[in-house]
Parts: C-alpha cells; sequence; structure tokens
C-alpha cells in the first residue's frame, strides 16, 4: 500500500503563512449572506474561502443547498474578495458546474469518500482537468477507505491534492458530534508523508466553543491547515448552526493560535532534545524487557496450568488484574484508560502464548 504519490506542495495552490485557512459558510444560503461572510473574511489571515452549494443532508426535508442558482453568487464575492473559492462536489455534474462558473478548489464529502464507485465517477470526471481536489476522510473510521479515495483521484492526474480530517462517526458516547481518532489521520501522514492534511474542527467537534481546542491540537499535530465554517449569523444558519462562528471569532481564533515550529537550528535546544530522546529509547528499552520478562512467566504459568490440567482462562484472575492494574497506574498519575488499553493487549498475548504452550506440549 505504501507508494509515494506524486503531490505539489499545498502553497502552490493555497498560498498561506504559517498555516492554511479556509473558511466560510456551511451553506450558501442567500447571496448577500455569503458576500457579507465572504467581505469579512476578506481581511483575516484567511488562505480560501468554502461553502456548500449541494448539501448532503442525512434526512430529506433540511436545506439541501441551492445548487446551480448559488454558483454566480460565489463569481460576486470573487469580484471582490481576491481569494480561492472551494466547494464539495459529490457528481460528475456538479464538477463540471463548478468548474463552468470558475470555482477554485474542489472537495469531496464525507458521505461520498465511503463510496468507491461514486468516487471512481468523479476520478473519471477529473481526468486531464488540472483543479486542486481535497478529499474528506469517509465518515467511518476506515482509513483504507480514504487512502482508496485519495488514490482514485491521485490516478485520474490530480496533483494538487490534500486530506481534509473531519472526524468519524461513533456508536460511543462523545462530546464532538464526529469524534477526532486522531491516531487514522497520523497514520495516514506517516503513509503518505508529503501529503498536506488538513483539520476541520467545526465538523469534529459539531459545537463552535470546542473548535479553538481541537483547531490548536490539529495546530500542535503540524496539520498543514484548517478549514473552519464561518457564518455573519451562525444562530440563524440553515445548517451546522451551532458549531459556525462569526468572522470576529475566527479572528480572535486566528490571534490565538500558537504555531509550533517543526524543529530548529538552535543547537542546545537540540543536544537537549536529543538527551532526552535517549532517555526515552532507553526507557522503552526497559519495557520490552520487563514485557519479555513477563511473557516468559506467562509460559511458565502455561505449563504448569497445562501439567495440572487446568483451563488456560480464569476469569476472577483476568477481573483481578483489570480492577488492580489500572487503579496502580491511577496512583502513579498514569491515565486507567491507558493501562485498560495495554492490558487488554497483554491479555490477548498471554492467552495466545498459553495456547501456544498447550498446543506445544500436546504435540510431543
Ligand atoms: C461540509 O463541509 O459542510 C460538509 C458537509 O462536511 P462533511 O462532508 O465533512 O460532513
Ligand atoms: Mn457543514
Amino acid at each position: 500500500m505504501e507508494f509515494e504519490l506524486n503531490i505539489k506542495p499545498l502553497a502552490t495552490w493555497l498560498p498561506h503563512e504559517a498555516t492554511a485557512i479556509i473558511a466560510g459558510p456551511c451553506s450558501a444560503e442567500t447571496e448577500e449572506q455569503l458576500v457579507a461572510t465572504c467581505l469579512q473574511l476578506k481581511n483575516l489571515k484567511v488562505s480560501a474561502l468554502r461553502a456548500g452549494i449541494w448539501k448532503p443532508r442525512t434526512r430529506p426535508g433540511n436545506f439541501e443547498g441551492h445548487g446551480e442558482v448559488a454558483l454566480p453568487w460565489i463569481q460576486t464575492v470573487k469580484q471582490s474578495v481576491n481569494l480561492p473559492f472551494a466547494i464539495e462536489v459529490a457528481t460528475p455534474q456538479h464538477i463540471e458546474l463548478a468548474l463552468k462558473y470558475g470555482v477554485d478548489i474542489l472537495w469531496i464529502g464525507a458521505r461520498t469518500t465511503v463510496n468507491p464507485f461514486n468516487v471512481q465517477d468523479l476520478a473519471d470526471a477529473l481526468r486531464g482537468i488540472d483543479v486542486p481536489v481535497m478529499i474528506k476522510n469517509p465518515v467511518n473510521p476506515d482509513l483504507a477507505l480514504w487512502i482508496g479515495a485519495i488514490e482514485r483521484i491521485h490516478k485520474a492526474g490530480i496533483t494538487k491534492i490534500a486530506a481534509i480530517h473531519r472526524g468519524f462517526s461513533s456508536l460511543q458516547e462523545s462530546k464532538y458530534r464526529n469524534p477526532p481518532t486522531w491516531q487514522i489521520p497520523l497514520e495516514l501522514k506517516r503513509i503518505f508523508p508529503h501529503l498536506p492534511l488538513l483539520c476541520d474542527p467545526s465538523h469534529i467537534t459539531g459545537e463552535r466553543t470546542l473548535v479553538q481546542r481541537v483547531a490548536q491540537k490539529a495546530l500542535d499535530l503540524n496539520y498543514d491547515g484548517l478549514m473552519i465554517e464561518t457564518h455573519i449569523t451562525p444562530d440563524k444558519a440553515w445548517s451546522d448552526a451551532k458549531q459556525q462562528v462569526t468572522p470576529q471569532a475566527l479572528a480572535e481564533m486566528i490571534e490565538s493560535f500558537q504555531i509550533r515550529r517543526q524543529s530548529t537550528d538552535d543547537a542546545e535546544f537540540n543536544n537537549q532534545l536529543e538527551h532526552i530522546r535517549k532517555k526515552i529509547d532507553e526507557v522503552d528499552r526497559e519495557i520490552i524487557e520487563i514485557l519479555a520478562n513477563r511473557m516468559a512467566l506467562v509460559e511458565q504459568i502455561g505449563e504448569y496450568k497445562r501439567e495440572n490440567n487446568i483451563s488456560i482462562f480464569q476469569i476472577e484472575r483476568w477481573n483481578e488484574i483489570f480492577r488492580t492494574r489500572p487503579q496502580w497506574a491511577e496512583k502513579m498519575g498514569l491515565s486507567k484508560d491507558l493501562i485498560q488499553e495495554i492490558y487488554k493487549l497483554i491479555h490477548v498475548e498471554s492467552i495466545r502464548k498459553q495456547t501456544e504452550v498447550m498446543n506445544r506440549v500436546d504435540a510431543d
């Protein structure tokens, strides 16, 4: 699966300062709303504007966007705000219309990325066209599906590509509308280090008071940019009202962002960093040695159980481990969740090892 994509740097199609920011309303509701919002964004450090023209709504009866009628409004905006404009496309016809009206950047929404037939139709429609395409993660937490969509668009010859992380649906209780599940976009970045990665904290949080924190976290993780839904009167928005912020709030948010450098030439800092990393290496080696010791004991207990004809899995013992270890961890200032996750893995491995012991001896 791992191969290098031929991708142009983000700055070649989305000029930006420290971080790229795409802002604008969830939906283009009226010409006045779109123009007024974008005019207020003009003087902020925004790299591009956004608006939904065709809105994928979960249930019918909600505002589904004006479609082609709203495309000339974008042209009106561009007469006074000299910024690239991005919209969502979900069908080949959307692409054709977007290009006809001079839309600069297209994005594929989360509900489209989930469907390879749909993505392939878009890829076929994009062949031979030099337009930037941003690909949102699929609604469900499936990295392969996200990669597949990126590959389909890339194979169609598109080189101005970015991924947008907008969170994933989840059955678990969460304060977020779409929990971020950061390990998925970070794994994408590991596989495709040159693929620009943007974060959409608006759709992750679903709640305007949480947007700043998630945006800052993305910046701390070295994301290349942000897409933030912005509306002149968010409470009156026709879609996603709770998560949109005013241009004024966006301005304050941009001021608050701490942009951390990925590296520095400062020799003293680098020496100290190297020193701490060496110590971390040593501790990791110890962790692995200790795990090896634990597994050797597991092997011993497996043999002992086998000799005495006792079953491998004993629920009381497992319950005791699962109860006490998080308590011990908490006393040492560690998160209970972390230790629970680690012990789930250790338990699976212990059972696997003991099963191996049973089978090995039985075969003798
Ligand atoms: C949007 O950006 O308005 C949108 C519909 O996003 P998503 O595809 O991430 O739900
Ligand atoms: Mn939205």
